[in-house]
Formats: structure tokens, C-alpha cells, sequence
């Protein structure tokens, strides 16, 4: 499994690199958890909202799925991690939750 280099903004900042450790670390160890991966994207969206990305548009079904909510402000946090995934993690693994 590769994981792609997370951008600059990560690298910038101590708790993405802490967090981004642990996600990579728990992965290669083969640990099923994914609180590390919710940590961090939790982080990101606190912290880093700027740097969210937009929701794809290029078929996931992860956020046809958020889109078609009825109430988007109960989602629009859920959704947002989501799309955070992508930035740390390989594109397959990023699109399942
Ligand atoms: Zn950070
Ligand atoms: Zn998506």
C-alpha cells in the first residue's frame, strides 16, 4: 500500500504529522482501526478548513450519497472528513468512508 506525500499545509503543522504517523503506522502494522484516520480528518476540518477539498465530482459515491441528504448541516461536517481523506490517504482507501 502507498500512501501519497500529504501537501505542504500538513507538513506545517505538528498535529497533522503526529496524527498522519499514526494513521500510516496503524495501516502498515495492519491494525483494523480507523480512529487514526478519523482523528485526523477530524483535525483537518477544525483546524485546516480552508484546505478541505470540494466535494468530488467525478462519481464517489460517498458524496452522491451526502448530497442527496435531506438536512445538509447534519452532514456537512461527516462530509467534509470525508473529502479530507484524500489528501492522506492512497485513492482507493480515501473513497470508502
Ligand atoms: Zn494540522
Ligand atoms: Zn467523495
Amino acid at each position: 500500500m502507498t500512501f501519497p506525500v500529504p501537501p505542504p499545509f500538513m507538513w506545517a503543522c505538528t498535529t497533522c504529522v503526529l496524527l498522519h504517523h499514526q494513521v500510516v503506522a496503524s495501516a502498515t502494522a495492519g491494525v483494523e482501526s480507523v480512529q487514526p484516520e478519523l482523528d485526523l480528518s477530524a483535525h483537518i476540518v477544525l483546524d485546516h478548513p480552508a484546505d478541505v477539498p470540494p466535494p468530488h465530482t467525478d462519481g464517489c459515491a460517498i458524496c452522491r450519497g451526502y448530497a442527496r441528504y435531506p438536512d445538509p448541516v447534519t452532514v456537512s461536517r461527516l462530509w467534509a472528513e470525508h473529502r479530507t481523506r484524500e489528501h492522506y490517504l492512497p485513492p482507493k482507501m480515501a473513497r470508502q468512508m
